[in-house]
């Protein structure tokens, strides 16, 4: 295939000299109300990258970028922490082809980290591209849980704007006895 960022052919979706150059880790930390949220990249050095994500090819980025910088972050702080827990995707609904952050998840490989696909999915699937904060206030997503309860869980998410569906995410979490670490996502758009 193709580098996405420089169409050199290449075995990978980017190619290594554009990974090495282009895609460095601009790990960002805010506070959404009681969460921390921890974001990999600024949305402003992935968005290139993700570009290709509405192509029939678009799940590969996201692939690979679950492969090579979601799952070694969450594999890492498994190994500080040093306890097992899960990881829940927010929204792995498979409405179009796949999900985002269903790609990022699937990467994540440790035996004391339980990954529970599809368990909290939206009922409202408004898109928020655009909206104001208050139409966002006025629409929430309505997540219902249907995983294990009683379990302490990193919520993942692709990109985090205003962080409200990361708040309504842990609102429902706590709801089923989850406690929620800290959340990770790919990007933090406020960059
Ligand atoms: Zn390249």
């Amino acid at each position: 295939m193709r580098c996405v960022s420089c169409h050199t052919f290449s075995v990978d979706v980017v190619c290594p000299s554009c990974a090495k150059r282009l895609l460095r880790p601009t790990i960002s930390r805010r506070t959404v109300g009681t969460l921390e949220v921890v974001s990999l990249f600024h949305y402003s050095v992935i968005e290139p990258f993700l570009l290709t994500k509405h192509t029939p090819l678009g799940h590969r980025i996201y692939r690979y970028l679950g492969r090579h910088y979601v799952a070694p972050f969450v594999e890492e702080y498994r190994s500080q922490m040093g306890m097992p827990f899960g990881v829940v995707g927010v929204d792995e609904h498979v409405g179009h082809g796949y999900a985002h952050t269903a790609l990022l998840t699937r990467a994540i490989d440790h035996p004391d980290i339980t990954v529970t696909h599809g368990a909290l999915l939206a009922r409202n699937r408004v898109n928020y591209a655009g909206k104001t904060l208050q139409y966002r206030l006025d629409h929430p997503r309505d997540f219902r849980y249907i995983g294990p309860k009683g379990q302490q869980v990193v919520l993942v998410d692709d990109i985090v704007t205003t962080g409200i569906t990361l708040q309504e995410a842990v609102g429902e979490l706590k709801r089923n006895d989850l406690t929620v670490l800290f959340a990770v996502t790919l990007a933090d758009a406020q960059y």
